[in-house]
């Protein structure tokens, strides 16, 4: 069977994620990235004819070119990723875990442990294609769940090399958290899994916090879907933190990230800990904020893990400017080097 997989955007640099898939006279685009920063091209969407189009969750780089599709293309997503939609926009649900068929191409999801409503998705074709969206194994709070076996594997490579286990970046955050912080995050993501560790961490180290309304309402929505969509015996503190009243002039804030800037926080100091945009770029070299990682993506062990785990012979990393060196360093246990000229790829 032929298959044939275009990266339209995504491949070589982390940008917009956009993924076509042709098999079987189908065509399939894999998420609908929008620009992280301005400036950032969006050009994929230019002249794109295909059947149907699958969005693995809800972040602007996986969701926000959806606006320039045509408004007939359909669309699948889970019920969560929805909310982002642009306002109107019709779509159909893709299951949190689960199997369908699009386009008659069967699809299999399952939890990506990254963010809320976010999925990976598995197509029963060729072998297996696998996409991971983004993805972590590290969190706390969602769960990831172990992909059917794939020929191909596209991978959320976004933290290129780096392998730094996540309980070591959480012990480096909590040791800058006596100051005056305030940590802008996504609030459909790593907001939640922050929350109830600052809620476990600040009375240890005696400083009050809170969190703005926009994480608030997002640990409300994630107690409204099933329990088997977050870690187990977590409900009770995350319902503690949604009702629990909050204290005045709070040390640390936990806050939807609105592309907040030093002045905005005259009393803190602003700690980021995912993508800096090239603005933040130039504020952190200039010493105006600070950036510590909390692992939200694959690290390069666990890109190991899930090329083993698949047992694919072709893994592309993808958002990530080594590309070469993630491809060199995701060896076969047989200690085959993953080729990227086995299908037909592009980008
Ligand atoms: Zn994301």
């Amino acid at each position: 069977m032929s298959l044939r997989i275009e990266v339209l955007s995504g491949l070589g640099e982390k940008a917009p994620a956009a993924i076509l898939i042709e098999a079987e006279g189908k065509r399939l685009l894999l998420d609908a990235g929008g620009a992280l920063h301005p400036g950032q091209s969006t050009a994929w969407t230019e002249g794109l004819d295909v059947d149907a189009v699958l969005i693995s969750h809800d972040h602007v780089d996986h969701i926000g070119g959806v606006a320039a599709l045509p408004a007939e293309l359909p669309l699948y997503c889970t019920t969560p990723v929805a909310a982002a939609l642009p306002i109107g926009r019709d779509w159909r649900p893709l299951p949190e875990r689960g199997e369908c068929r699009i386009a008659g191409v069967p699809v299999t999801t399952g939890q990506a442990g990254h963010s809320l409503g976010g999925v990976w998705l598995h197509l029963g074709i060729a072998g297996g294609v696998f996409y991971s969206g983004d993805a972590c194994l590290e969190s706390l709070l969602l769960p990831f769940d172990e992909p059917p076996p794939a020929r191909v594997a596209l991978l959320d490579a976004s933290y290129g090399v780096y392998d730094t286990p996540q309980a070591q970046c959480r012990e480096t955050i909590a040791c800058q958290l006596c100051k005056p912080r305030v940590l802008p995050v996504p609030a459909s993501g790593r907001a939640l899994e922050m929350a109830l560790w600052l809620d476990a961490l600040a009375p240890r180290l005696g400083v009050t916090w809170d969190l703005d309304h926009a994480c608030r309402e997002g640990l409300e929505t994630l107690l409204s879907l099933p329990a088997t969509l977050r870690r187990e015996g977590l409900d009770a503190n995350i319902r503690g933190l949604v009702d629990a009243s909050r204290p005045v002039s709070p040390k640390l804030w936990l806050v939807a990230d609105r592309d907040d800037d030093p002045d905005d926080w005259p009393a803190h100091r602003l700690l980021h800990t995912g993508y800096l945009t090239p603005r933040r770029q130039r504020q952190r070299a200039a010493g105006e904020v600070d950036w510590l990682r909390w692992n939200v993506h694959l690290r390069l062990s666990h890109l190991r893990v899930l090329v083993r785990q698949l047992g694919a012979r072709q893994a592309i990393p993808l958002f990530t400017t080594q590309v070469s060196e993630v491809s060199e360093l995701l060896m076969m246990p047989s200690g085959l080097a993953l080729a990227t000229e086995e299908s037909d790829v592009a980008g």
